[in-house]
């Protein structure tokens, strides 16, 4: 196996790089869970969309350089390293860009992920309801049809994102009487300022108000909003999660900036004789290049076309265990410096607390691991 990249892609690191460099904002932008920062980093977005960086991996026609998998991770290391903004519109790149390259038309494509590119629109998730988070297909949100399209009704949650956003991406019911409740799901978009959409925010841990429930009384969708098939919606649903938890949502980059930042701490702030947190320092920058080749080694068999599979589990339950012990050693080494809050590394370990949540919980993650990849029996649920 060549562990090495080939110098085109050493070469396209270089110019993401030297790009980098030139462009991210000297000062970090006030946190995108704010109206404030929302605003400030969609201008991010357009900022990046005019040189072709907010989509490296998408073709060309949607605004992106037509690169493959293994570049996007090059480009993700490069931008964690240069401290960039985190991305607002990480929910349409990272979960319903993939999902409409695999299940949508082409019109469908062509009208929205232009738009997605530039951070003109930015989509929220609307999967969860307050009765169907890891058991998702008992979801209850209705898509009644009407003339032309879809009356959407019910109640989602924990929707990231959607105080500010435009759009939304979600599961509903459009057959209540199937044998199954996975069956007779269909997946819709939907805008998040339609007559008959409320957006409540939900204040956080740190009284930010980015995340939200949405309530949905009677929105009218076009046919031209069903993804996939009428009564699919589980199986696209699915090949969703698995980009998710597989690939998308936390690429390598960010541990192995983390981790240097990590290392940098240690050599500025440590005891030299506390051998055990030296250790836990060294596990952190082991760990985040172990996660590296493993996603490198699923991306090469992904652009090779196998699936990305239930394989994707393994990494969600990795990095989210990671990313706690990561910032638990930086707050040990920072001492009661670590405990003040608005610092880098103490929203950090607040928002690391909730990985073991979102993008489907580690218990439903270790079921999975446990029946699809170790061949184990039916838990019970
Ligand atoms: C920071 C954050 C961001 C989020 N963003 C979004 C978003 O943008 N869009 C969206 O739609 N949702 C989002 N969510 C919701 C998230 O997907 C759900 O919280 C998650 O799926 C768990 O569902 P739940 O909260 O209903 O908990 P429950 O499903 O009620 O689970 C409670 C506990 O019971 C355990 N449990 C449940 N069933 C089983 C079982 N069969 N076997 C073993 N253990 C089980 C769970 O693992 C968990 O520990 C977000 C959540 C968080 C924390």
């Amino acid at each position: 196996m060549d562990l090495d990249h080939s110098p085109a892609d050493e070469a396209f690191r270089a110019e993401a790089r030297a790009w980098l460099a030139a462009h991210v904002p000297l000062a970090p932008l006030p946190s995108l869970e704010t109206a404030e920062g929302f605003a400030a980093h969609r201008a991010w977005e357009s900022e990046l969309a005019a040189d072709r960086w907010s989509v490296v991996s998408w073709p060309t026609a949607y605004g992106g350089r037509g690169v493959d998998i293994v570049r996007w991770l090059v480009f993700e290391e490069e931008y964690y390293a240069a401290g960039a903004p985190g991305r607002v519109s990480q929910n349409g790149i990272n979960l319903l860009a993939p999902t409409l390259f695999d299940h949508g038309t082409q019109e469908q494509r062509a009208r929205v992920l232009p738009s997605m590119a530039t951070g003109e629109t930015i989509w929220a998730q609307a999967w969860s309801e307050p009765e169907a988070g890891s058991d998702l297909a008992s979801l209850t949100s209705r898509a009644v049809r009407t003339d032309g399209g879809w009356l959407l009704s019910g109640q989602k949650t924990w929707s990231s994102r959607a105080a500010f956003a435009d759009r939304a991406f979600g599961l509903f019911r459009s057959e209540p009487d199937t044998p199954k409740p996975h069956q007779g799901l269909t997946y819709l978009m939907f805008d998040l300022r339609a007559p008959g959409v409320t957006v409540r925010p939900i204040g956080r841990l740190d009284g930010r108000p980015a995340f939200a429930e949405l309530f949905l009384d009677s929105v009218f969708v076009p046919d031209e909003d069903v993804i996939g098939e009428v009564g699919q919606g589980w199986r696209v649903a699915m090949s969703t999660a698995g980009n998710e938890r597989g690939l998308t949502l936390r690429s390598p980059g960010r541990f192995l900036a983390a981790a240097d930042r990590l290392a940098d701490l240690w050599r500025t702030h440590a005891d030299p004789a506390d051998t055990a947190l030296r250790d836990r320092v060294a596990d952190a920058v082991i760990g985040a290049r172990a996660y590296q080749l493993f996603t490198y080694a699923g991306a090469s068999r992904f652009a090779a076309g196998e699936p990305i599979g239930p394989e994707s589990s393994l990494n969600k339950v990795f990095w989210s265990e990671y990313d706690i012990a990561l910032h638990e050693t930086a707050l040990d080494l920072l001492g009661p410096e670590g405990e003040l809050a608005d610092t880098d590394w103490s929203e950090g370990y607040v928002f690391s607390l909730a990985g073991p949540l979102y993008a489907g919980t580690n218990e439903i993650q270790r079921d999975i691991i446990a029946e699809r990849l170790l061949g184990l029996p039916k838990g019970r649920r």
